[in-house]
């Protein structure tokens, strides 16, 4: 069943096949870590994970790479305005450090709790500072870019792919998209090295061949992205706000710098939103993943709810709709209880192979887990299908779903029902037949059937 992704850059789905043999490189724009991931982020880091254990349900080995983006995002996609980092730091009265430790601590317990799986390499943007000067300066030796009075600017008119992944209209209007910073030659333009202001002492800088400053956003990613991936790498992926700005301004630097694509596939996750608008900071309407979990619900239970809708489609978010997931994700654990705690060794060999092809035909379909999802409940209410067969259907496609189906726990037997067996097994040693039997029905009544086997009763729930 052929792996179908639908790729920014070509705007169509295309047949996935990785660079190298069966290793998949992949990159995800990690979190800029001055406040909480609200669930709208989170949102994407699910929506990222599912794509992750897709590929490696595929049989492909995934080098995951995230990013901690610690220093250079802008209030402002317009190169203005303050580091986010510093301005939480003057709020939180703590350092740039500190409040960037904190928050990065806070965004990989949320990721646990989802059950996203962690990449395989971390990075923090401060930590490649050098690298990012090196690549500026190749930008600079190639003539791609100048300096005016706050920074080191890439020159975009001097790439001719620049905005590859821009919708057509938007080329149109490209002059209208960001407001000036004096000096700048094109609007969009975008820093690559800002210089500290003079007068101002900022807590994260670096000195370098042109002025005291620090990078620009765009040039972290690319440079993390390269050197753990190299480039073309198979993957980049983030939200749907991306694509303008942010990855926009990384491929051109990727094909400035090296003369080639960063990456080769582009994917985009949709916004959550609320009342119908952009969940953000900025918009003040963001829910963190502790307003969940303080109002009783299971991260889980968010999880699922990210599930029924595609990835490149809107989702509302609403208390009501995130209950109504919860009710259901508690409905799918109460089956799974039910299907451990009967028989499951029957074997009927009815063939699964029909849902199997199914769920692969979803998941390799650009991500369908919506109608994955469906399929797992036609599994369930499945006559046809035996208890291992359908338990064994559900743990396989938890792989991709990630909901923890293998960690739900045998029911216990009530007390209630073990004291009724141990008495009939009384009965039956001193030839109480009948009162046996009566027991037994008893014990049926409530739910439970016992077995007499040689090693003794065995109780199961019917
Ligand atoms: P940031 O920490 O602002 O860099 O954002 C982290 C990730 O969340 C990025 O991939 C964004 O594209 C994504 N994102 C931001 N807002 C939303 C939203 N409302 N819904 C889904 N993803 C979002
Ligand atoms: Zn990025």
């Amino acid at each position: 069943m052929a792996l179908k992704f639908y790729n920014t850059l070509s705007r169509k789905k295309e047949v996935f096949r990785p660079i190298k043999d069966k290793k998949v490189g992949f990159y995800a724009c990690g979190p800029t870590v001055y406040w909480f991931a609200h669930v709208g982020n989170l949102r994407t880091y699910i929506f990222e994970d599912i794509l992750k254990r897709v590929l490696e349900y595929n049989g492909y080995k995934v080098r995951h790479v995230m990013n901690i983006t610690d220093v250079g995002h802008l209030t402002s996609d317009a190169d203005t305005g303050e580091d986010k980092i510093e301005v939480s730091a003057k709020r939180e009265k703590k350092t740039a450090w500190e409040i960037a430790e904190f928050y990065t601590r806070a965004f990989k317990k949320d990721l646990e709790l989802l059950n996203v799986k962690h990449p395989d390499v971390w990075v923090k943007a401060t930590d490649t500072i050098k690298e990012q000067i090196k690549l500026i300066q190749a930008l600079e030796k190639k003539g791609f870019a100048y300096k005016i009075s706050d920074g080191i600017y890439f020159d975009t008119s001097k790439l001719k792919t620049y905005g590859r992944l821009w919708p057509k209209k938007m080329k149109l209007k490209a002059g209208a998209r960001v407001k000036m910073v004096p000096g700048k030659k094109n609007p969009a333009d975008f820093a690559l090295w800002k210089f500290t202001p003079s007068g101002v002492k900022r807590q994260m800088e670096w000195s370098s061949i042109w002025e005291r400053g620090f990078p620009g956003w765009h040039t972290e990613c690319v440079v993390m992205a390269a050197k753990y991936l190299g480039v073309p790498f198979d993957i980049h992926c983030g939200g749907i706000d991306h694509i303008l700005i942010h990855h926009t301004n990384e491929i051109a630097q990727s094909e400035a710098a090296f003369g080639k694509i960063l990456a080769r596939f582009w994917l985009h996750g949709e916004f959550l939103t609320i009342n119908r608008g952009r969940m953000g900071k900025s918009e003040g309407n963001i829910i963190i993943l502790d307003d969940l979990i303080k109002k009783g619900f299971n991260p889980l239970a968010y999880r699922y709810l990210c599930l029924t809708a595609h990835y490149r489609s809107r989702l509302n978010f609403s208390w009501p709709t995130l209950k109504g997931a919860q009710n259901a994700l508690n409905n799918l654990y109460q089956k799974v209880k039910d299907l451990k705690s009967k028989e499951i060794t029957e074997n009927r060999s009815l063939s699964t192979k029909g849902y199997r092809g199914k769920f692969l035909e979803f998941i390799n379909n650009d991500l369908d887990t919506p109608k994955a999802l469906a399929l797992m409940w036609d599994v369930i209410n499945d006559k046809n299908l035996s208890n291992k067969e359908k338990y064994q259907l559900l743990l396989d496609f938890d792989k991709v779903f990630g909901l923890n189906l293998a960690e739900i726990k045998k029911p216990k037997i009530p007390q209630k029902i073990k004291k009724l067996v141990e008495i009939r097994e009384k009965c039956r040693k001193e030839g109480l037949w009948q009162k046996a039997d009566e027991i037994r029905r008893k014990i049926k009544q409530m739910g439970y059937w016992v077995e007499d086997t040689k090693e003794g009763p065995k109780i199961k729930k019917l």
